[in-house]
């Protein structure tokens, strides 16, 4: 089997990789290389078919799509820092970009699984949050939302061309991933705590620290993609793909610090002085897991402090290596 991998460099696109060449499929990474990185592929390049380029580029991308099996479609500008300082390439390259993805697998007829969002729910207070639940957003000026829009019309688009035109798709909602390669420098918390501690610097959390979050590993959301990619009856459905083990930012920082040793001091941020005007939180995001796990028997084996672990393990390697 041949797997397209749109963001293949990135950090999940790049841990399918790894799974499919593993799995002795042939795989081709599509990347422009803007939030993906080379070093997240190096030790696979000679092993995969490997192209630098964007998914707004529609000649490439067919051309990709058209000799492949599977796709999957990964690439997307993401973080929520990311989307406040780059509103409008984010917007042009989720929302253009998608498109052009979901038409040429419309057109070739190929498989596809669409990598989307909890974002897509906004600040929904009711949780757990299920496939069904309200999309709630602030106003168009709240560009943090931006994202979530983005990806809610690509979901909207890839339900319409699934049933107007028969496009195998199946989306898969991505609930706070975590796990070696990602970085902080787009915004995700993990990261930034871990490097914050493992350097004795404050570890800064935003607001007043009760907001929650529940974390999930790379390595069960990979699972869960491939999972869902080999069940046919999954076709035309969207399946959340999430952890379990909910807990506040404030927990989060004191557990990093715990389990890290350091010396780190926990430094209240308030949100007006860590993002630019337009953004707001969600004080709780926990999936419900039910739907994939009845579809397909998925569920998370790793918790949270497998997940801690394995990240703290990543920067101490990667520290140690530059020393
Ligand atoms: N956060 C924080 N300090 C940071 C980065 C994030 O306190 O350095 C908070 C952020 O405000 C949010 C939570 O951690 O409440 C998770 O943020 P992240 O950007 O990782 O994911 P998302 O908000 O999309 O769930």
């Amino acid at each position: 089997m041949h797997v397209l991998i749109t963001g293949g460099a990135g950090f999940i696109g790049s841990h399918l990789a790894d799974f499919y060449l593993s799995e002795g499929q042939q795989v081709t990474v599509l990347d422009n290389l803007s939030t993906g990185n080379l070093a997240n592929i190096e030790g696979i390049l000679a092993g995969i078919n490997f192209v630098t380029g964007d998914i707004r580029d529609s000649k490439t991308v067919n051309e990709l799509v058209s000799s492949s099996d599977l796709v999957l479609h990964m690439a997307a500008y993401l973080g929520v820092k990311n989307i406040m300082e780059n509103t409008l390439e984010s917007i042009d390259s989720n929302f253009m970009g998608s498109e052009v993805v979901l038409k040429a697998a419309t057109k070739h007829k190929k498989r596809i699984i669409l990598a989307s969002t909890s974002e897509i729910y906004g600040k929904n207070s009711q949780q757990p949050l299920h496939e069904e639940s309200d999309r709630v957003v602030g106003a168009p000026q709240m560009i943090r939302w931006t994202y979530s829009d983005s990806k809610a019309l690509e979901e909207a688009s890839a339900y319409v061309m699934h049933n107007r035109f028969g496009l195998p798709v199946t989306t898969a909602r991505f609930f706070n991933t975590v796990g070696p390669r990602q970085t902080g420098q787009y915004g995700m918390v993990i990261p930034r705590f871990v490097q914050a501690a493992l350097s004795n610097e404050d570890l800064l959390v935003y607001g007043d620290g009760t907001q929650s979050r529940v974390f999930c590993h790379v390595s069960d959301v990979v699972n869960a993609v491939n999972l869902v990619a080999n069940d046919d009856r999954t076709i035309g459905d969207y399946f959340n793909v999430g952890g379990v083990g909910e807990i506040s930012i404030m927990e989060l920082a004191q557990r990093i610090i715990e389990m890290t040793g350091s010396k780190s001091r926990i430094k209240p941020v308030d949100y007006s002085e860590a993002y630019a005007a337009g953004f707001e939180d969600m004080q709780r995001r926990v999936p419900d897991i039910t739907k994939i796990a009845n579809s397909v028997g998925w569920k998370p084996s790793k918790n949270l402090d497998n997940i801690l672990a394995d990240v703290i393990n990543f920067f101490q390697s990667r520290l140690q290596s530059w020393l």
